[in-house]
């Protein structure tokens, strides 16, 4: 197994090269050069736990780790950090399957990946043998830079930098990143929205100048952002492990196909979903949710990708994303792999906002459905299904939940579907519990939690309880233009 960037310029990486490096020099991501087919090993996947299927599936593609290596990386990832014995939590709600991916320490679905990322990208440099220190950089929507702090917390021979949008994330999550612990831990508030973060960081990640000042002081930059092939990977398990649990519970058949409805942002998650498919899962149709920001609702029905529209700030914040980055690496494959074609529309991205794909490419997007919720829908989806229900779910799994009715409106499809639910409540307790119809306007954010527990009798997550007690250590606010400034502070270089 190699890894190949998508804009083409013939790197062949190894798994460990790939992880380290997070992004190819020509701006391209990093592909695997091929998908193992699996379908026949599917029935070994029975009654197997999460870190065992976890295992069957990162050995296709860590073909240059060493087994133990590899089971090393799983046994000290999906541990007791989850509140399940299988990571993850299959609830079924009238007749659709929610898989809360949330039960980790930061309570989103960003735990899957980036418990076990710092692990593999730790073994790379070891396997590698670089004498530098990684330097992590990472723009987040909120929820990937405190899973990432967690992830990499006093990780030798790591440090991590962390922007996010200062007025666009909601009151826990910036708490929870303020608060966070590690002496190789940085996190700076930027004036500007998510898509200035993640753009100035890619940026600095083509930067050569800067990359060769900072590795005359001895540092090399990676990302913990989707971006990097090592956070994707781990993503296409809870699809497998998910499916599989639903053929054991008897609620399918071993070879029946299933939907996957998944909210969306930098495409991600839902890319995972899409790699499992070309492995041979089951899927019959993967549902990418937007919210108000409906840029890839438009991309699936038009073929028209246009990011010149207003970012509008949403009750889903991990989702108010205009550029999604991920789906670069869905325009490779649906290309064929034509890398000239991904960095001509890329290309235009960069210079007009703006590409479109032709009616071939147009054809292979036959495994998906887009579909958006707007604000309204989203309150009135928390409030019905928890009131029909008693199932409390939090703003961005309630987005999911009212694009998959919509689905069905449409298209009157009844195939079994799994809902991606990638957030707890208690995460976006504020615009949940309003949700519900109470007053929040004298409540602070602890009262907040309280009120939900009482309604709901879901018990408050002990990591959002520690947080009262947890002291504010990150206070720095930065210009969007200023970043290299804050990473050369932070490195005194
Ligand atoms: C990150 C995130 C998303 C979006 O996932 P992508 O992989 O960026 O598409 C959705 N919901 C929550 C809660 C998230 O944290």
């Amino acid at each position: 197994m190699d890894f190949i960037s998508t804009r083409g310029n013939n790197d062949k990486l190894t798994a460990s090269q790939a992880i380290i490096k997070g992004i190819s020099n020509d701006g391209g991501l990093y592909a695997p050069s091929y998908f193992p087919n699996i379908t026949n090993k599917l029935k070994n996947f029975i009654d197997m736990t999460y870190s065992e299927i976890a295992f069957e599936l990162l050995k296709e593609f860590l073909t240059d780790f060493k087994v133990d290596e590899i089971k090393n990386c799983i046994q000290n990832s999906y541990d007791e950090k989850f509140g399940y014995k299988n990571a993850v939590n299959i609830r079924k709600v009238n007749d659709s399957y929610f898989l809360e991916l949330y039960h980790g320490h930061t309570l989103a679905f960003k735990d899957m990946a980036l418990t076990i990322m710092p692990h593999l990208l730790k073994t790379s440099i070891e396997k590698i043998g670089i004498n530098n220190e990684v330097v992590i950089l990472t723009a987040t929507s909120g929820d990937t830079g405190k899973a990432a702090l967690e992830g990499f917390k006093d990780v030798e021979n790591t440090k991590i930098i962390v922007f996010f949008p200062e007025d666009g994330v909601s009151a826990i999550q910036k708490l929870q990143m303020k608060t966070q612990k590690g002496k190789n831990t940085h996190v700076v508030g930027i004036r500007g929205n998510f898509d200035d973060a993640q753009s100035a960081v890619k940026d600095i990640f083509s930067d050569e100048k800067f990359s060769e000042e900072l590795l005359e002081n001895g540092y090399v930059l990676s990302s913990a952002n989707s971006i990097n092939i090592g956070r994707l990977l781990p993503q296409v398990v809870y699809y497998f492990y998910s499916y599989i649990n639903l053929v054991s519970t008897g609620e399918i058949n071993m070879y029946d196909k299933v939907n996957f409805v998944v909210p969306t942002g930098n495409f991600g998650n839902i890319l995972a979903g899409y790699y499992a498919k070309k492995m041979g899962l089951p899927i019959n149709k993967l549902i990418c949710a937007s919210n108000d920001n409906n840029v890839l609702y438009d991309f699936f029905n038009t073929g028209k990708y246009d990011k010149n529209r207003i970012l509008k700030l949403t009750t889903s914040p991990s989702m108010d994303i205009l550029i999604s980055s991920n789906l670069e690496r869905l325009l490779f494959e649906i290309s064929d792999r034509n890398t000239a074609t991904v960095k001509g529309l890329m290309n235009n991205l960069n210079s007009q906002g703006y590409y479109e794909i032709d009616s071939n490419m147009k054809r292979k997007l036959d495994s998906f459905h887009a579909e958006y919720s707007n604000e309204a829908d989203v309150n009135s989806t928390i409030k019905n299904v928890f009131e029909s229900f008693n199932y409390l779910v939090d703003t961005h799994t309630a987005v999911a939940y009212n694009c998959y009715k919509n689905y069905v409106q449409k298209t009157s499809d009844n195939t079994k579907t799994i809902i991606v639910s990638t957030a707890s409540p208690y995460k976006f307790c504020e615009d949940v519990l309003k949700s519900l119809e109470h007053d929040t306007s004298n409540l602070d954010d602890f009262e907040i939690a309280d009120k939900l527990q009482d309604l709901s009798k879901v018990k408050i997550p002990d990591s959002i309880l520690r947080l009262k007690e947890d002291e504010i250590i990150h206070k720095n606010i930065s210009d969007k233009d200023k970043l290299k400034i804050e990473i050369k502070k932070f490195l005194k270089v």
